[in-house]
């Protein structure tokens, strides 16, 4: 105790005077020849109006890793649009030589199965726990105009290379840390080029005009159970599942009118598959960084506030033994300074930033924002961190070994015992999933008696077990989610700060079994996990020639979209504003090279932002306005013409706006207190004679999010005022009438959906217009409904 009182005392003395100096700059030159981020760059990380472009980056990490022995670096990967994707590992020299050795000591202690049963096995983890290290994730750059974060991994890694400051010699000695420049390679260069661009002109500062990931935008962290893309499966398989950090330091940035800085606790909720040593973790360690930092004079922190714990899909590492520290610091323009006044700044969720409270502190008061406080405020806090868990090292090892402990633990009778996958359509999928993610799947031999109270159990039935090392992420994944009902002071519905449901089981139509009491079963012999496919193997796909529209204003449906025709084969061509606008759609009934489109998809973006655009002035001429009226017309004659248009969830409303729909979304501008559906999943029923639900069963899901809700009007009182009459509508699928809509998530106001319409397609001129009240194609997660989207874009019904 009095050792750690004395660390702690050390500590302190060198943070303050840590303080006075700029953060950017090594203390001593110890490390002669460790060149410095300015060498390669021609200017310091952190400089106004200043980014470096990606091979700037790849080459100062090259360069380092030549330079110094307490850096190695490797590519692992290519990145979406084929960049490297790089990662450094840097310690002690010592360290470095035997990484296999504490990798090892990682794999024993994450899952201690391996090291036997009872007091012998905590004797064998407790001596690994005093050999182990650390292991500490910094990853950067997943949002690409958050520039601050990969800016600021040169400035890390240059003081761990370069300094011999004693905090920095127990930083390298106790811990190893993995640090990802930028977890989006190409965003980097996507936001530099548009920024550089735009320099000097009245657009310096802007986001640029398209998504900063090609498939996901900003979705890209929102992609950590699912692993479609393969920056997720470069993270997960060559980094998380090797090295199974306990700390995972992922750096952002917010707005710029909040807080300067978020640190962790999260706010609530916190998925209740979080292990309470998680919890325990990011509280202590955020609460302490927060604490330190306020110590060290930055003002403007908060933390419980804004950003909550509930989504596996932003945090993977909450499920395989290690805590997040999410931080989020403000954000000038880009690279461009920014003033503010303190009467500009604008509450939050948890916390006002015009006034002081226990999580918000001390006030800032405006004035000047500018990258160099970005990176201030990263450097430091990402080097309270280091130094957190290299003086709590074994602290950090003991936790982690607790929480495979307690994983791993034999499960009683009335406890949760596991889930029987069934083999079905999109098993594979869901199984490939949960190995990926390292949990263990068995294929049992299940006898012609084998059931589970009445219910015969199939053959070919998966057995997923929660006593096992990552059972925390089967069980959050394969059960279904009751949000809370969290209002704030004046009775309003809080906002989450995601979605609300994950469910794979409703997302994938596979009726899962939970298991409630240990289940006797036997395996065959040879290895217990089961080596899967890709899934999807039966889907139709269409092969018509088919249009994507992409407008000036970035949509990551749009981007999915694009994203799951391309994994499925799906030929389609990308059309802009301008294609639409200029009227040449070209719809003939005889297929000709200049019939391009047989149909045309919009995906899920506001009416008003399609309509509309980005307002004048906002960007450079050509890229503002929208489809507008011009648009408006031209798709109205594709449609008249014989062509199908295709739109998903709120763009729903554009068609029934512009095309003037005899049809009413009935949620449109209702107050969240009497309806909300902030990503959930919904329960719908199907007419399956009609085409597009064709091969669909009678039940299904949607995935609901700010989604429309039709009903059609019959009978109205000036019909002229309509486009088509009512019998030009049919009704695809619709909410129950009786039975709550909710299957998983959070829903309010579900009385007044029950029965309404959810997908429904118009017959216009000789065209069509599908509407989706509902995302089928969610986030490439919602298999499920696959065959509802697909069946839409298959020609004519
Ligand atoms: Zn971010």
């Amino acid at each position: 105790m009095n050792k750690r009182v004395l660390a702690f005392a050390v500590l302190l003395i060198g943070l303050v005077c840590l303080c006075v100096r700029d953060l950017s700059r090594p203390v001593q030159s110890a490390a002669q020849g460790i060149p410095a981020p300015e060498d390669v760059l021609g200017f310091k990380p952190g400089d106004d109006r200043k980014l470096a472009s990606w091979s700037q980056v790849v080459e100062y990490f090259e360069r380092l890793d030549v330079a110094s022995d307490r850096v190695m670096f490797q590519v692992l990967g290519k990145s979406t649009m084929e960049k490297p994707f790089v990662l450094a590992t840097i310690s002690a020299p010592e360290n470095l030589a035997r990484l296999e050795e504490y990798k090892a000591v990682q794999e024993q202690l994450a899952d201690p199965r391996k090291l036997g049963t009872g007091t012998a096995r905590d004797r064998r983890a407790a001596e690994l726990i005093r050999k182990g290290k650390t292991i500490v994730l910094i990853t950067c750059g997943i949002h690409s105009t958050e520039v601050g974060s990969y800016l600021s991994s040169m400035l890390i890694a240059h003081r761990l290379a370069s300094s011999n400051e004693p905090e920095i010699q127990r930083i390298l000695q106790n811990t190893i840390i993995l640090l990802v420049p930028s977890l989006n390679p190409d965003g980097v260069d996507i936001v530099k080029n548009w920024y550089d661009k735009t320099l000097g002109t009245p657009y310096e500062g802007t986001d640029p005009p398209e998504l900063y990931h090609k498939y996901t935008g900003h979705d890209n962290n929102r992609d950590w159970y699912a692993f479609t893309q393969v920056e997720t499966q470069i993270t997960v398989d060559k980094i998380h599942n090797v090295w199974h950090p306990q700390i995972v330091h992922d750096i952002h940035q917010q707005g710029s009118m909040g807080s300067r800085l978020f640190l962790p606790p999260y706010m609530q909720p916190v998925e209740p598959n979080v292990p309470k040593q998680i919890v325990e973790g990011y509280t202590e360690l955020g609460n302490w960084m927060a604490h330190e930092m306020r110590a060290k004079g930055f003002v403007g922190i908060t933390t419980n506030s804004t950003y909550d714990a509930w989504s596996p899909s932003r945090a993977y590492s909450h499920y395989h033994g290690g805590v997040r520290i999410l931080s989020e610091t403000a954000s000038a323009r880009i690279a461009t300074p920014i003033t503010l006044k303190f009467e500009q700044l604008t509450s939050r969720e948890g916390y006002d930033p015009q006034k002081e409270s226990a999580n918000y502190g001390p006030l800032w008061r405006g004035g000047e924002w500018k990258l160099r406080d970005i990176t201030n405020y990263m450097t430091t806090a990402a080097f309270l961190l280091l130094n957190h868990a290299s003086v709590n090292r074994e602290q950090w090892l003991r936790r982690f070994y607790e929480i495979g402990r307690e994983a791993v633990r034999p499960r009683v009778i009335r406890e949760r015992f596991g889930f029987l996958i069934p083999p079905t359509a999109n098993s594979d999928s869901l199984e490939k999933i949960l190995v990926t993610a390292g949990v263990e799947v068995a294929s049992p031999v299940w006898g012609p008696t084998a059931r589970v109270g009445t219910r015969p159990i199939q053959k070919d039935t998966s057995l997923v077990r929660i006593d096992q090392p990552y059972g925390s992420f089967a069980s959050a994944l394969l059960e279904r989610q009751h949000y809370p009902d969290l209002r704030d002071a004046s009775g309003h519905p809080i906002q989450p700060y995601d979605v609300t449901a994950h469910t794979l089981p409703l997302l994938l139509g596979i009726e899962v079994q939970e298991l409630r009491a240990p289940l006797k079963y036997r395996l065959p012999s040879g290895s217990m996990t089961q080596v899967v496919g890709s899934g999807n193997c039966c889907l139709a796909v269409p092969s018509a020639p088919m249009g994507l529209y992409r407008a000036a204003v970035p949509s990551m449906d749009a981007g999915w979209t694009d994203w799951i025709l391309s994994a499925q084969d799906v030929y389609h061509t990308i059309i802009t504003e301008k294609d639409v606008r200029s009227g040449k759609l070209h719809y003939t009934t005889v297929p000709s090279t200049t019939d391009r489109y047989r149909l045309i998809i919009i995906p899920d973006q506001a009416a008003r932002t399609i309509l509309n655009g980005y307002r004048s002035g906002a960007m450079p001429p050509e890229l503002t306005g929208g489809l507008g009226q011009e648009g408006v017309k031209a798709l109205r004659q594709y449609v008249e013409d014989g062509g199908t248009l295709v739109f998903l969830n709120r763009a729903s409303d554009f068609a029934i706006e512009q095309f003037k729909l005899p049809i009413k979304n009935v949620v449109a501008g209702l107050p969240r207190t009497d309806f909300y559906v902030p990503g959930s999943i919904l329960r719908i029923e199907l007419d399956t004679t009609h085409p597009i639900a064709r091969s669909m069963p009678k039940e299904s899901i949607a995935w609901a999010e700010e989604s429309p809700v039709f009903e059609v009007i019959e009978n109205p009182a000036t019909p002229s005022q309509y486009s088509v009459p009512a019998s030009a509508v049919k009704v695809i699928a619709w909410y129950p009438r009786v039975a709550d809509p909710l299957l998983s998530g959070w829903l309010l106001g579900a009385n007044r959906i029950k029965g309404k319409a959810a997908l429904i397609e118009v017959k216009m001129g000789k065209g069509r217009i599908v509407l989706f009240g509902f995302r089928p194609q969610y986030r490439a997660q919602s298999l499920a409904t696959y065959p509802l989207f697909f069946n839409a874009l298959r020609g004519g019904s």
